[in-house]
Formats: C-alpha cells, structure tokens, sequence
C-alpha cells in the first residue's frame, strides 16, 4: 500500500465530478464536515469507491446519494442508490469472484462480478470493511468503512 493523508470529501467530490459529467447521472454528496482525513492509499479507495458509484449507476436510474461520515472508529463512505436492488438471499454471494445476480447477468450492463470482489480486497488491504444493505426494487446502500487512523507497521 501507498499510504499518504488522504481527504476523503475532496476526493469524492473529484470522483463525482468526473462521473456525473461522464453519466450524465444526478449524484449528490453530502458531508457535514470538511476535510475528512485518514491514512490510506488515495488510488485504492479511489478504486474502491468508483466500484460502489459504478453499481449504483448500472443498477439503478434514479440520483444517487453519497454521503460521508466521520467517527471515533471509522471514515464512512455511504453509497445509496433508488435501483433494482439484491435479493436477500444473494447478498452473501455478491463478493465472491465472478459472481452476479441473475438479474444483472441477463441485463446490458456488462461487468465480470469482480468490482464487488476487489473492493472488499481493498478494505481488508486498509484493515477496514465493506457492508451492503438492500431489498429488491427498492434500492441498495453499499458502504466503506475506513479505520479513523491506520496503524502503520
Ligand atoms: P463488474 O465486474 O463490472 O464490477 P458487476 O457489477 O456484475 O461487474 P460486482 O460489482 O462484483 O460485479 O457486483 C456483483 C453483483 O452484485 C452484480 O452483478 C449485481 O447483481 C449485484 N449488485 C452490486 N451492486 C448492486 C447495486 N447497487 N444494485 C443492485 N445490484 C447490485
């Protein structure tokens, strides 16, 4: 890992910035405060928070919320989308390797079932996790959980 102080709400406010232009998508990120530091390397999490966008924005049509939050223990990141939503029996499945709900595999949207896989890889890399809420036809909420302060070896 290339761990440096990363600020979390500039960051998502790069990534928005960049995917709304792209999607043409309504995405709204909401902080109530600023900056949001932690120790972490920028690229990952990057990586990791796209992961969540991107799902949102293939399974869903609606705006799409972020929000972030900071306490004791961890940096938030909360991605919530108004979409197809996982059935309650397939939520455990998601993470692993190649997997994709039925639904997602015979729509247009493409994908390998890796991004799920490689973001919880991401937050185990950064001692941090990956939670997902969901009910099906009404939307998801995928969240990064990222240690408030990183231990350095
Ligand atoms: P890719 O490899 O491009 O990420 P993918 O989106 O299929 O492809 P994952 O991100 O690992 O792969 O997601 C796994 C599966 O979980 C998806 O195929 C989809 O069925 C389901 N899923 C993930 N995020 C959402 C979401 N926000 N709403 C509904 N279903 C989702």
């Amino acid at each position: 890992l290339d761990i440096d102080v990363v600020n979390l709400v500039s960051l998502c406010q790069t990534i928005l910035k960049q995917l709304k232009e792209v999607y043409k998508r309504e995405i709204t990120l909401h902080f109530e405060q600023a900056p949001i530091l932690i120790m972490a390397d920028e690229l990952k999490v990057k990586q990791a928070i796209i992961i969540l966008l991107d799902n949102a924005i293939k399974y869903s049509n609606e705006k799409i919320d972020v929000f972030l939050e900071k306490n004791d223990l961890h940096a938030i990141v909360r991605v919530k989308d108004y979409g197809i939503g996982i059935p309650e029996e397939e939520i455990n499945n998601i993470f692993e390797r190649f997997y994709r709900v039925d639904k997602a595999r015979s729509r247009e949207t493409g994908g390998f079932g890796l991004g799920l896989h490689i973001a919880k890889r991401i937050m185990k890399l950064h001692k941090g996790e990956i939670k997902i809420q969901s009910k099906e036809g009404e939307g998801t909420e995928a969240e990064l959980l990222l240690p408030a302060s990183l231990e350095m070896e």
